[in-house]
């Protein structure tokens, strides 16, 4: 049964991320099988839900294709299917009581609530954050949609799903935001809540300062009791700052201990991070670890139109379409793009037409061409030698398709932003390590010209980017 299970399991990591099969994936367990039901357990609600939501597709696919019969997944949280039915009715009961008793308990607390003395808006910039910063603002996709709702689930029970919450990714994909809309909401659902948001960078220039006006005691009360909710922006800043580090640590400790939330965003992972002690990165792994990745296009187009909308631009949607093939690295660069042409628009009294765009986009040094994505290339690398897409992802080593699969790998690297590791997961589940090889060895060959690797690139692109 185990082996079903096992099996299922290493079809599902070529088909989601490392990062979200360490997380998700590899911590649910087969209780067992009956008929044709799989009973899957995993730890929490947060969890059970964010399967039910996302991966039940997914997983029942995988099943079927361990056991060549189509399985239904039923999935719960740890030791509901203990026992026998009566027993577990007793479960379900007792649960159905216990979140009851949560929702009457909430309606309580907001009956006698006194009345905010400050309004939000105040709460949130004396706090030292933007109000824009909130969750309804903050358009979600899927390279960003897990980080979004652990975010939610940490604004709404905070210290009891993730804790530490470690939001890790590239410059300019809303990690800010999303710290900010934690507060905020917070700052929403009880007013009297004292939350705390710093960059790391701020956090060690107040701690130089309480050094130096001999006055930790001001410092350390302000951290480690007046604070229920800790927010730290960009931490990879202290790396290599050992006593920032140091104090850092002991305020995370006395924080984590008395039972309140802390979220810190990074520009790598905890592992990745340069000059941060082991015993710090291993506390940021306590609670999750969540990534957010550069938008797929769908979502730039979605968030240029919100933004516009928000600004009173009017735009259409090929323009929209345009300006998130051409800007793709960031959302900030997006947002940036998009306020420019408007005021040039507006400037000029004419209005945001294609054309327009277009040609303003040029004048900015920026490249309209369209943009292709992993799968576009495999097709066309397939056609162009014959061969099929499955013969590239596959493990065939003949020359016929080693050739095009190399070809068609260094493509991807050079036009689309994945990593390597990321395009050997698309190319069937290879080791990045192949995928660099094939990259370096084709960038020789390009570079040196005159031979039919470096032909076959230049008709591959001329294919894909009609040039
Ligand atoms: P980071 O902290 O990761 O460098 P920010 O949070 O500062 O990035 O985001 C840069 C800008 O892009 C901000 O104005 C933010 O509101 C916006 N932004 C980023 N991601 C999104 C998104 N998914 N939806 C809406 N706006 C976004
Ligand atoms: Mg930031």
């Amino acid at each position: 049964m185990q082996e079903i299970w096992n099996a299922a399991l290493r079809d599902l990591q070529t088909k989601v991320s490392a990062h979200n099969f360490e997380t998700w994936f590899k911590k649910i367990r087969l209780h067992h099988c009956e008929e044709r039901r799989a009973f899957l357990e995993v730890d929490d609600d947060f969890f059970k839900a964010w399967i039910e939501d996302n991966y039940m597709d997914l997983i029942e696919d995988a099943l079927r294709g361990a056991t060549g019969e189509s399985m239904e997944v039923v999935i719960d949280i740890e030791g509901s299917f203990d026992g026998d039915d009566e027993e577990l009715l007793e479960v379900e009961e007792t649960r159905a009581a216990a979140r009851s008793a949560r929702i009457d308990g909430q309606t309580a607390l907001f009956e006698f609530t006194a009345p905010p003395v400050k309004d939000l808006q105040e709460l949130v910039t004396e706090a030292g954050m933007n109000p824009r910063y909130t969750f309804d603002e903050f358009v979600v996709g899927s390279s960003n949609q897990f980080t979004y709702a652990a975010c939610q689930a940490v604004a709404t029970t905070p210290a009891q799903t993730y804790n530490p919450l470690f939001i890790f990714g590239g410059v300019g994909l809303g990690k800010t935001h999303l710290l900010q809309a934690i507060g905020v909401e917070i700052l929403k659902r009880d007013p009297h809540t004292r939350v705390m948001y710093l960059s790391s960078e701020e956090f060690m220039n107040q701690l130089i300062t309480s050094l130096r006006k001999k006055d930790m005691n001001t410092f350390r009360n302000q951290f480690r009791n007046d604070c229920d909710l800790l927010l730290v922006d960009d931490i990879q800043f202290i790396g290599g700052k050992d006593s920032t580090q140091e104090e850092f640590f002991h305020t995370f400790n006395a924080l984590y201990q008395s039972g309140k939330q802390i979220v810190v965003t990074s520009d790598k992972s905890p592992k990745e991070l340069p000059g941060i002690e082991e015993r710090l990165a291993s506390r940021f792994s306590w609670g999750l670890i969540a990534d957010i990745q550069p938008p797929e296009i769908e979502t730039r187009v979605a968030i240029l139109e919100k933004k516009a909308e928000a600004d009173g631009l009017s735009m259409t949607q090929d323009v929209a379409m345009l300006i998130a093939s051409t800007v793709r690295s960031n959302v900030r660069e997006l947002e940036g793009t998009l306020i420019r042409l408007g005021a040039q628009a507006k400037l000029m009294g004419t209005r945001l037409t294609l054309d327009f765009a277009r040609t303003m986009l040029k004048r900015m040094n920026l490249d309209t061409r369209r943009q292709v994505g992993v799968q576009e290339i495999l097709r066309a690398t397939a056609s162009h030698f014959d061969i099929t897409v499955s013969d590239i992802k596959g493990p065939r080593r003949t020359r016929a398709i080693s050739e095009p699969r190399q070809i068609a790998m260094y493509l991807s690297r050079k036009h689309t932003n994945h990593s390597y590791p990321e395009l050997g997961r698309r190319f069937g589940g290879k080791d990045h390590t192949t995928v660099l090889a094939a990259c370096k060895k084709l960038e020789d060959l390009v570079a040196t010209g005159d031979n039919d690797f470096a032909r076959s690139i230049q008709e591959l692109e001329s294919i894909l980017f009609g040039r």
